[in-house]
C-alpha cells in the first residue's frame, strides 16, 4: 500500500511500454515480457499472461535452484527468472510499473540486465533523478564490489564454470541457453561460451545484480536507503538477508 504523502511526490514512470522477446533459459521456449507505465502511486505490479496485475510483495519471492521466481499462492501465478528485469527497475529508480510475463518466464537475452536497462531507457522514463542514498556491497569468492547508483551491475552476465556446464550436459539442463547468454569460465577464467568478460570481477557484479533483483520485491512499494551487505549472496539466502537488514534498520524505506 502506498501512503498519501508518497503519492504526492513526483514519481518516476515509463513513458510507454517496453517489450522484450527471447528464449526462456529453463523452459527453452520463446517467451515475452513487457513493462508498462503502471498506475501512478501504486508501486510495482506483476502479472502472468492475461491475468490481472497484482502488487509485487516480498512474500512473492520463491527462489528455485539457480534462479529467482515469483509465486502468488492465491492466484497460482508463477514467473521464473524475474531478477534481471527487477534489477533494471531498481537501477533506473522506477516508482510505478507493471511487469507482465507472457509465458511465465522472462527471456534470458544475454544473461544480464543490460538489455532490460536499454529497453526501459528507450521507452523513456519520466520523473526526477534523485540522489542515491542506497549502497549495496557484495563479497564473493575473494572479490568485493560496491554499487551506489548507476547501471554498472547491469553489464554483468550470469555465469557458470566450464566444469558445471559439462556436468549439465553442455548446458543441456538449460534448454534456452544460446551462445552469448552466459559467461562460462574455462581454465584461465576466460569465457568459452559468451565471449570475453565484460567487467573486472564480472561474476561478483552479477551476484550484486541478482541481489538488486531480489531487492526489487521490496523496492516495489517505495524507495530504499541505507546499506545492504552480502557475502556470497544467492537467491535462496537473499530474501532473509534483506529482511534482516530491514529489521536492524541498516536498510530503510524513505518516507
Ligand atoms: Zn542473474
Amino acid at each position: 500500500m502506498i501512503d498519501a504523502s508518497a503519492s504526492q511526490a513526483p514519481r518516476r514512470r515509463l513513458h510507454r511500454a517496453a517489450r522484450f522477446r527471447g528464449a526462456g533459459l529453463f523452459s527453452g521456449k520463446a517467451v515475452q515480457l513487457s513493462v508498462h507505465p503502471g498506475e501512478p502511486g501504486r508501486g510495482w505490479c506483476w502479472a502472468v499472461g492475461r491475468a490481472p496485475a497484482i502488487a509485487l510483495e516480498p512474500q512473492h519471492l520463491c527462489p528455485r535452484p539457480r534462479r529467482s521466481t515469483l509465486f502468488d499462492k492465491p492466484t497460482g501465478c508463477l514467473a521464473q527468472v524475474p531478477e534481471h528485469i527487477l534489477a533494471a527497475l531498481v537501477m533506473l529508480d522506477v516508482d510505478d510499473c507493471t511487469v507482465r510475463f507472457r509465458n511465465g518466464e522472462a527471456p534470458l537475452l544475454d544473461g544480464s540486465a543490460l538489455p532490460f536497462v536499454r529497453g526501459l531507457q528507450a521507452a523513456g522514463i519520466a520523473g526526477p533523478r534523485r540522489p542515491w542514498t542506497l549502497r549495496v556491497e557484495v563479497h564473493w569468492q575473494g572479490r568485493d564490489v560496491c554499487w551506489w547508483g548507476g547501471t554498472t551491475p547491469a553489464r554483468a552476465r550470469t555465469f557458470i564454470s566450464a566444469q558445471e556446464a559439462r556436468k549439465a550436459g553442455g548446458l543441456g539442463s538449460f534448454p534456452g541457453a544460446r551462445p552469448g547468454c552466459a559467461l562460462v569460465f574455462g581454465r584461465q577464467h576466460s569465457s568459452r561460451y559468451g565471449g570475453r568478460p565484460r567487467l573486472r570481477d564480472e561474476p561478483a557484479w552479477h551476484k550484486l545484480a541478482d541481489l538488486l533483483g531480489d531487492l526489487g520485491a521490496h523496492r516495489a512499494r517505495g524507495r530504499l536507503t541505507g546499506l545492504l551487505q552480502a557475502t556470497a549472496p544467492s537467491h535462496s539466502s537473499n530474501p532473509e538477508l534483506i529482511e534482516q537488514a530491514l529489521s536492524t534498520g541498516s536498510l530503510r524505506y524513505i518516507d
